[in-house]
């Protein structure tokens, strides 16, 4: 079998690793953890970072630190991974689902500023939803499949409604938007996830960087149990969300590869979208003229009325391991009743979807593989 996506570790990966182990330093306290976190921040053109136990852990500690809290609302694209909507859950508050756009598949920045006109009123510092009668206390775009979103009309929004932005960029590292790093858009936070099967992998793990200096302060301050001083001293209920040095030596290890392994999966991406180029029913991944994918996943998206589970079935059989994506927040059973706008895109685009093995590693004989079994099967 082709494999979807599976890591790279041919770097320096044992050789920091065997350094962990012969130093003793294993846990967070380790050197790899702060060289990771510069080195992420550095990527992401921004400030400062802090290295956490996994994306969702991150954007859990992220959204806190900007203030969601309990029974909040945070505007949220339908189309993202669960646990974008879980971290927000998991701040006592719920997703506001919006819909994305056809040209990126990231949230929609017109549908938002219209709902948020339409909806809701401010109240001394407050936005409040009225249906709802739920504050609004955070927008979070998600750079999806490694695709930034339309941050400036986002951002611009945010400002005018005085609503914090933290970024979803779980698998966008190494993504350009108008010519900038993700980490460097306007947002309060960003979030990366380090999770298997992300280009640049921990094993498991996560970054939030940002800025503002006080803010990623706040954020270290929480992921490591809110402790003030060396003594038993808590001043909030913090998390345990910090990164071992053992998964931050592979993340330093993958971090020197980043420039090479997003080029690799740029060019996956673009031979997929040359290949069908002659076939108007499998269309490639939208890439917006604002910017450049960082092409986590690669695939296609089939033309309406066309059966994508039975294009995966096919592919399967032949070896190769095609599989379906996202299946959108609103449609899954913990946010059946979260507050939504339209969602026809997302509605429309996810049961669609064949991601194709994508891995850093795919050789050319293998996507050419892949590429004849697809002609045949639409042929
Ligand atoms: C991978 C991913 C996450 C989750 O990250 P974990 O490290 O697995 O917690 C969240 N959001 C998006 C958009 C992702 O792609």
């Amino acid at each position: 079998m082709i494999p979807l996506a599976v890591p790279s570790l041919n770097g320096r990966e044992l050789d920091y690793l065997e350094e962990c182990i012969s130093t003793g330093y294993v846990s967070s306290v380790g050197p790899f953890v702060a060289r990771f976190e510069r080195a992420v921040a550095d990527a992401a053109g921004a400030r400062g970072g802090v290295a956490t136990s996994a994306g969702t852990t991150g954007l859990h500690a992220a959204l806190t630190a900007v203030g969601v809290g309990r029974d909040d609302l945070v505007i949220l694209p339908t189309f993202t991974f669960i646990g974008s909507a879980n971290a927000i859950s998991h701040c006592g508050a719920t997703p506001w689902l919006m819909d994305v756009t056809t040209c990126s598949w990231t949230l929609h920045p017109e549908q938002v500023q219209v709902a948020l006109e339409r909806d809701c009123v401010r109240r001394g510092n407050a936005v409040v939803h009225v249906p709802t009668g739920r504050r609004v206390a955070a927008i979070m775009p998600v750079h999806v499949l490694g695709c930034p979103a339309d941050m400036d009309p986002m951002i611009a929004c945010a400002r005018r409604w005085g609503l914090p932005v933290v970024v979803d960029g779980a698998a966008a590292l190494g993504a350009v938007y108008k010519g900038r790093p993700v980490g460097a858009l306007g947002a309060d936070l960003t979030v990366f996830s380090f999770n298997g099967n992300k280009t640049v992998t921990c094993g498991g793990g996560g970054a939030v960087v940002g800025d503002n200096e006080r803010l990623v302060a706040l954020v270290r301050h929480l992921t490591t149990t809110a402790r003030c001083g060396v003594d038993y001293d808590h001043d909030v209920v913090g998390f345990n969300y910090r990164m071992t040095n053992l998964q931050a030596a592979v993340g330093c290890a993958q971090l020197e590869q980043l420039a090479s392994f997003i080029a690799a999966k740029q060019a996956i991406q673009q031979h997929y979208a040359d290949a069908f180029n002659d076939i108007a029913a499998v269309m490639p991944f939208p890439t917006p003229a604002y910017g450049r994918s960082a092409c986590w996943f690669a695939g296609v998206i089939l033309r309406e009325g066309l059966d994508a589970q039975a294009l995966r079935a096919s592919l399967r059989e032949r070896g190769i391991d095609a599989r379906p994506f996202w299946k959108p927040i609103h449609l899954q059973k913990p946010y059946a009743a979260a507050p939504r706008a339209d969602l026809v895109v997302a509605e429309s685009i996810w049961r669609r979807i064949v991601t194709l093995p994508c891995s850093v590693g795919l050789t050319r004989e293998e996507q050419e593989h892949v590429v004849a079994a697809i002609r045949q099967a639409v042929a």
